[in-house]
């Protein structure tokens, strides 16, 4: 199979851990008889640098053009005396709008090797943790109507949180399908008690779960999903939510499985187009150092093989890799704990490129 991949290294640690994704996807490339042709384009701090924007029509043109997008993490330190609206982290608005990103897929995926860095309690994730928070990433109160008005006690201001019954509809496809690939359960969270956007979103997803016969739907409210997602995470196969409920869930999921540098994730669109991103940051306190830990970013590559590609096999092998890695005890300075191995980004990567080829 022949695909085109566009790649954003972006700033700070980016190019670092995108450096070793794009190895670990060309050893994939020998294995297995792909050809992967990457794209490089920039986008954030260097491409302000470069041509005084964060987001050039190129850039834009060429992710269009690509199979899926590969993006390291933009922004840092250099540029953040701009005024909000030059800053690097627009990129990542512009991206989502001109690709028409509507889906952000977070899995929460907790490692045997490293569940001492989760800050459960052990017999809560015993067995490990796997599910995906799926959250609607272009509609609802973040892009809802905004302003401010005179009133009685004085100014007020307001955001209104709005769904259409065709937003909610795509976004509950998605979920439903991934929980086809999974195990069969999707629940869907809202605050349906208490607003209307919230009974158009339930009935909604409810209707579709129609077309699903095989897969169990259940409703939580929002305070109880982020209740329960303490108290028993393993009962939780896809979460499908809104925008401002998915940012706050889709972090809470994040901290129960450790590290920032362990988390991948995906924006995806119609079709099968997406891009790919660590959850992380550009840690500028790190850039530069080989300490970064390239495993969210591989991580990433992985979930583009399996949703845009539909290489499964390939995406398998390369959290199998992953897994054998940690659990030879090999660990970057963040997973770092007291009788483990530590090693630099380039060394993982090296290691992780060696356990998909054993
Ligand atoms: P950050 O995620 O970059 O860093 C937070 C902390 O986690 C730092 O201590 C950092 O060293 C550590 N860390 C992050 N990724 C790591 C990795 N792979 N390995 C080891 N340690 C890692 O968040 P921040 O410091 O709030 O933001 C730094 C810059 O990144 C800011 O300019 C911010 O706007 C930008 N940012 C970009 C994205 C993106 O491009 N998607 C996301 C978040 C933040």
């Amino acid at each position: 199979m022949k695909y085109t991949i566009a790649v954003i290294h972006g700033d700070g640690i980016g190019p670092e851990v995108v450096q070793e994704a794009i190895q670990v996807l060309d050893v994939i490339a020998e294995k297995y008889q792909h050809t992967f042709t990457y794209t490089p384009v920039f986008a954030g701090g260097c491409a302000i640098d470069a041509v005084g924007e964060c987001l050039p029509q190129a850039t834009i043109d060429a992710c269009k053009a690509a199979d899926a997008v590969l993006l390291g993490a933009v922004g840092g330190w250099k540029w953040d005396t701009l005024p909000g609206d030059k800053r690097p982290e627009r990129a990542l608005l512009g991206l989502r709008k001109e690709l028409g990103l509507f889906a952000n897929l977070r899995p929460a995926l907790l490692f045997d090797a490293l569940s001492d860095a989760c800050p459960l309690k052990a017999n809560i994730v015993s067995g490990g943790l796997d599910f995906v928070v799926v959250r609607e990433l272009t509609g609802g109160i973040y892009f809802g109507e905004k302003g401010m008005k005179e009133t009685p006690l004085g100014l007020a201001a307001y955001d209104v949180e709005q769904y259409a019954e065709e937003e909610v509809r795509r976004i509950a496809v998605t979920a439903f399908d991934m929980a086809r690939k999974r195990n069969k359960k999707v629940t869907s969270v809202d605050k349906a008690n208490v607003l209307e956007s919230s009974r158009l979103w339930r009935r909604i997803v409810t209707e579709v779960s129609k077309d699903y016969p095989d897969v169990a739907l259940d409703h939580l409210y929002i305070d109880n999903a982020a209740m329960q997602l303490i108290r028993n995470p393993k009962q939780f196969d896809v979460i499908v939510t809104g925008n401002i409920f998915g940012d706050i869930l889709s972090d809470e999921a994040s901290m129960i499985t450790g590290s920032i540098g362990m988390l991948p994730s995906a924006s995806l669109a119609h079709g099968n187009f997406g891009m790919y991103e660590p959850v992380h940051g550009s840690a500028p306190d790190i850039a530069g150092q080989n300490k970064a830990n390239p495993m969210a970013a591989i991580l990433s590559a992985g979930m583009m093989l399996r949703y845009s590609f539909g290489l499964i096999q390939e995406a398998d092998d390369i959290e199998r890799a992953v897994t054998a890695v940690l659990a030879q005890g090999y660990r970057t300075p963040d997973i770092y704990t007291a009788g483990m191995k530590q090693i630099g980004t380039q060394e993982i990567g090296q290691l992780i490129r060696s356990a998909l080829t054993e």
